[in-house]
């Protein structure tokens, strides 16, 4: 049969057929002009069949001139779509005329499915002889091509498509509801419908579209056993089915000349031979026929509306006719949406976008995202279970899902998941893993259907967003009319996909062999869904993106916790990381792509919110761990902007609310153990007759029991600083290795300093450590949430000594940790603040950097850059200076910051009097008077500690009496200051002075002589100013950290202070200034070693010894 005799004798013999055929099908057309009733029915349906009958010998292969030409000539598709629309017309007159209502119309409805079908199967057939590589092909077929791509996409054809899949979902489905239930082998029994990817070959699909001989032949005795349920419902899939095919294989031929032609490949020179004129204009004439018959809404109305399907037991080895059909629909249809959207350059995308936006598709595409956010992986329900049950060699797909279980365990999420499977709405046969593998077998996997339900609706979005943001915004706002919805879903679909992601695990990051789609394709997929987001949030009014901003968020958290898993890291790229960094400080502090300062118009209640629904997404450790890959990748710098805007909202918040659920958990441990300790003493008790009460604390025991069985490793756990906020270590280490970088003067030469711009790296995390670490609200603010030890103890004593003594260490591990990390920020964040502006300053100094200054100082806009910088870095060490142990403190020397500081104010001063003076530049007039007020209260602080006064700023303060009730002055002197050096930074006169009441004590004492003796007068001024002027916390008469660590000596046992530290000891970091190391996904997860002094970790030998060489052997012992 293969040689090419018997195939071109085959060829004639389809050809004749087929004109046979042709000629008889119009013969009868021509016989019945007007009459609808049932004999003219049932010839109409007879001569379908016959018709359709010739296809079941179509030569292989189908893409073919000869066959193309055969079918052109005998006017297949045009026949056929005239039959169709005819069939409905009859059936409906004849419906009309039959006596009996009810058992008659099912039947003849049935029968003229089956009549439907087989015409829709000739143009569907005569559609597959497309070639899908048009553009490649050689002539004639490719002019053939052409022609039938034409046939196909007439208006009569595509009109009598739609009124079939109408038909579909007004007549047949409709009857399978209120037919009563009941099983026959009627239907199907001949031939079992193949599913059908892109690719499978014609000849399959003859075999498989062989018609049924039984029907057709209506007479009153088959009449009368009404049609079973299964019947219509196969019928309309099958219908359906075949119609996706026919749209599927035209839109597969534009789509891919369309590809052919932009690919920009030497090969084939030939390949635009096919016109682009041509390509555009079939392209046009589909879109326009598709909008004026309507038969993209039809066959979206028909799958959204299409009965349940029944889903296989986790045994079963085939599936129900109508769901194997369902999923085989589902999944074409993804593809039709793609393959439309890839048309978009042909026929323009303003008419794909009008497609897209009738109601009917919009509906559809919100239900494939909603299923999307139903798709739980890993939960424990028969989804997952059917899936790595089944008999196909792709098993390994679920076999490492309990390796990754560890990170992606989240309680609640859990128990919402599981909900979700089984909830108010029917799940899609496409998403149910066995269904998926008994319908495609191995080449359609779950991970394949996700990418493309989600790409497929938003394709259009993707698409503009980089080349015309109004109409990837207005594509967006037809799939989402409402923000809320938008928000929810995107959520939703994020989360599925995460979680896909982790369940592949480690197998994630491979490549299957010949898959279309790659797990790591599914980080494109989510990050194309968030730039629909961004799309639909661009303009949006602020109240409602506030409204939102929970769902927003937790979108943005689920994408970036995928990327942090195996298969997100091998799709991951920096500016996926950068963008979605981006997104998230601009939408809590504002940008063009956001309202401004969104998060301060919430409610409390509604930042609350927003917390609670980002901590099962672990924001901040998929926040470390991208910092640390982007810091590998060496993009670390381009995001410090975006980490300072996000993380300077949200980290103390999320801090807090994790510590306070650990509390949460640990309590009720402690009262299920207490409750468990006391049974035995209360069971006499309860034989009194409270067995009511006594059975219902067993129940609540066992039910809480079950409830912890999945966080019961957590609550052992204690909570640590490191593992909840690592993402602060890795900006600290940062940090340091910038300023180790800025210092030996490498890589910063005849640049222009950071100073100078608005969101220079070093800047921005230099001022992020000093807020999130050092600010009251930051960091300090979450020590009073960890109970006081020994109060803890005293009130835990009732539990049980052991218990109570166990937590009080705990806690004071936990308050330790929270200390040391204030410690490790304020001290790189005040060296970083000394090398930034030891940098400028120099820079100012150097000649010829005068016209850089005059946009500096007074700035582009008006907006003095560099004097706004200095104010907030002073603000940052006066918060530093308030929250450090004396230990950090006094290693990070906080008077060389103070000193060059002052340099730096007094060059700015300088270069400002030269332009003018304060009166010219008004606002660098005031932030240099404010940073000073503030270096001098920084001054103040260091002097009211007893343990700092003297390392730091020996005899830099002194008082001046002033009369009782006149109001506190203080005068700083920048210009001494700015002269100081080191290394003992001792003062030739006092660097502060104080005009004040409360410096009485000092009256007639002179600082050159007196400054040693009178120095508790000087502290006691300083406290008495400082508690006035509101720098310490309310009610304190010393700086925070003294108040919260250091007075609890009085206490008794050991003492805090004296056990206080540099370097860190519980926080893990490479001591190495200069180690460049972000290979772990934390700085936890590093293989620290200690030096043998054990004060220091390293990260291996190069850092051990080029930090001996730096410095460290003088310290160590
Ligand atoms: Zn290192
Ligand atoms: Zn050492």
């Amino acid at each position: 049969m293969s040689s090419a005799g018997s195939r071109s004798q085959r060829r004639a013999e389809f050809r004749g057929s087929l004109h046979r055929c042709a000629s008889f099908v119009r013969g009868t057309l021509a016989g019945h002009p007007g009459t609808l009733n049932l004999p003219c029915f049932n010839d109409l349906t007879s001569a379908t069949l016959v018709h359709q009958s010739c296809f079941s010998d179509v030569p292989d292969p189908a893409q073919d001139p000869e066959t193309i030409q055969a079918i052109l000539d005998a006017g297949t598709a045009p026949l056929s779509s005239e039959l169709l629309s005819r069939l409905i017309l009859a059936h409906n007159g004849a419906k009309g005329s039959l006596p009996d209502e009810a058992a008659w119309p099912t039947r003849l409805t049935l029968d003229a499915a089956t009549a439907m079908r087989a015409a829709a199967l000739s143009v569907r057939t005569a559609a597959l002889a497309l070639p899908a590589d048009a553009a490649v092909s050689a002539e004639p077929l490719r002019s053939l091509a052409v022609r039938l791509l034409g046939d196909l996409c007439l208006d009569t054809t595509l009109s009598a498509l739609a009124e079939a899949a109408r038909f579909v979902r007004e007549q047949l489905w409709p009857a399978v509801q209120s037919a009563p239930a009941e099983v026959a082998a009627t239907a199907g029994s001949d031939s079992l419908p193949v599913a059908e990817v892109e690719g499978v070959s014609p000849a399959v699909v003859a075999a498989a579209a062989k018609p049924r001989k039984r029907v057709g032949m209506i007479n009153p005795s088959s009449a009368a056993t009404p049609p079973a349920r299964t019947s219509c419902q196969t019928e309309g899939g099958l219908l359906l089915s075949t119609i996706c095919l026919h749209l599927g294989a035209v839109l597969q031929m534009l789509a891919g000349a369309e590809m052919e032609q932009a690919a920009p490949h030497g090969g084939s020179s030939d390949s635009s031979a096919i016109g682009r004129t041509d390509l555009a204009a079939a392209a046009t004439r589909l879109a326009a026929g598709l909008k004026h018959s309507g038969l993209l809404s039809e066959l979206c109305a028909a799958v959204t509306a299409a009965p349940c399907c029944e889903l296989p037991a986790p045994d079963a080895t085939s599936l129900a006719h109508f769901t194997l059909e369902m999923t085989t629909i589902q999944y074409n249809m993804t593809t039709i949406f793609s393959k439309l959207t890839r048309t978009h350059s042909l026929c323009g995308s303003p008419v794909v976008a009008e497609l897209l936006a009738a109601p009917a598709v919009v509906r559809l595409h919100v239900a494939m995202l909603e299923q999307v956010t139903l798709y739980r992986a890993g939960s424990r329900s028969s989804w997952v279970e059917g899936g790595s049950g089944g008999a196909g060699g792709t098993g390994g797909e679920g076999e490492e899902e309990d390796d990754e279980g560890g990170p992606g365990s989240d309680d609640e999420g859990e128990l919402e998941g599981s909900g979700g499977a089984g909830g108010a709405v029917a799940c899609w046969p496409l998403l149910h893993p066995k269904t998926l593998r008994l319908s495609f077998g191995p080449k359609l996997q779950i991970t394949e259907v996700l990418h493309s339900l989600v790409t497929s609706v938003i394709s259009l979005v993707t698409v503009e967003a980089p080349v015309n943001k109004e109409a990837a915004a207005a594509a967006s706002k037809a799939l989402f009319p409402s923000l809320a919805s938008c928000a929810v879903t995107s959520a939703g679909v994020a989360r599925a996909l995460c979680g896909r992601a982790e369940q592949l695990g480690r197998l994630g990051a491979r490549e299957r062999a010949g898959a279309n789609v790659t797990p790591k394709d599914l980080v494109g997929a989510v990050m194309c869904m968030m730039v629909m987001m961004a799309s639909r949030v661009g303009g949006a009014p602020p109240k409602e993106v506030a409204g939102c901003l929970p769902d927003l968020l937790v979108a943005e958290g689920w994408s970036l916790r995928m990327l942090t898993t195996p298969a997100g890291l091998v799709g991951a790229k920096p500016e996926y990381v950068a963008s979605a960094v981006y997104r998230l400080g601009a939408l809590v502090r504002g940008s063009s792509l956001a309202p401004p300062r969104l998060w301060d118009m919430l409610s409390p209640a509604a930042q609350g919110t927003c917390v609670e629904r980002l901590l099962p997404t672990h924001l901040l450790c998929s926040m470390d761990r991208m910092l640390r890959y982007l810091a590998v990748n060496d993009a670390a710098r381009g995001v410090a902007m975006s980490y300072y805007e996000a993380m300077g909202v949200l980290l103390t918040p999320l801090l807090r609310a994790s510590l306070q659920r650990w509390q949460q958990r640990h309590l009720r441990r402690q009262q299920q153990q207490q409750q468990c300790a006391g049974a035995p003493a209360t069971a006499v008790a309860a034989d009194e007759g409270a067995a009511g009460t006594g059975g219902g604390s067993a129940r609540h025991a066992t039910h809480s029991g079950e409830g912890e069985v999945h966080g019961d490793g957590e609550a052992d756990e204690v909570w640590t600083v490191q593992a909840e906020a690592g993402v602060l270590v890795t900006l600290a280490k940062l940090a340091r290795q910038d300023v180790a970088h800025l210092s030996d003067g490498r890589s910063r030469n005849g640049s222009v300093p950071d100073l100078f711009k608005t969101n220079s790296p070093l800047t921005c995390t230099a001022l992020l450590l000093a807020s999130a670490g050092c600010y009251k609200n930051g960091l300090p603010s979450l020590l009073p949430l960890v109970t006081d030890p020994t109060a803890a103890a005293a009130q835990q004593g009732g539990y049980g000594g052991v218990g109570g003594v166990e937590w009080a260490r705990t806690v004071a591990t936990v308050r330790r940790g929270l200390g040391e990390m204030t410690d490790l920020c304020g001290s790189e964040a005040l060296r970083a603040i000394a090398a930034l502006s030891e940098e400028m300053a120099a820079f100012m100094k150097r000649p010829g950097s005068a016209s850089s200054m005059l946009k500096a100082v007074g700035g582009p806009n008006g907006q003095p850059i560099l004097s706004a910088n200095v104010k907030l870095l002073a603000r940052s060490v006066l918060w530093i200076t308030c929250s450090c142990s004396p230990a950090a403190l006094v290693a990070a020397v906080p008077q060389r910051t103070l000193v060059v500081m002052a340099q730096l104010a007094r060059e700015v001063e300088k270069r400002m009097r030269r332009l003018g003076g304060a009166a010219a530049n008004p606002a660098v007039a005031s932030d240099l008077q404010q940073s000073s007020g503030m270096l001098a209260l920084a001054v103040m602080v260091l002097t009211s500690d007893e343990a700092l006064r003297v390392a730091c700023v020996p005899g830099w303060l002194w008082g001046v009496p002033l009369p009782r009730g006149s109001v506190d002055q203080v005068e700083c002197g920048l210009e001494h200051l700015s002269q100081l050096t080191g290394p003992d930074y001792a003062a030739i006169c006092p660097i502060v002075r104080v005009h004040s009441a409360a410096a009485a004590p000092l009256a007639g004492k002179i600082w050159r002589t007196d400054r040693e003796a009178s120095w508790p007068m000087v502290m006691a001024l300083a406290r008495k100013h400082l508690q006035t002027c509101g720098a310490f916390s309310v009610g304190s008469k010393v700086r925070w950290w003294s108040e919260s660590f250091a007075r609890r000596d009085g206490a008794g046992g050991g003492s805090e202070e004296a056990l206080w530290c540099w370097p860190p000891r519980s926080l893990r970091l490479c001591n190495n200034p200069g180690c460049g190391d972000f290979g772990a996904a934390s700085e936890g997860e590093l293989n620290l070693k200690k030096c043998w002094c054990r004060a220091v970790r390293y990260c291996g030998p190069a850092c051990q010894k080029e930090h001996w060489h730096a410095g460290h052997k003088v310290v160590c012992m």
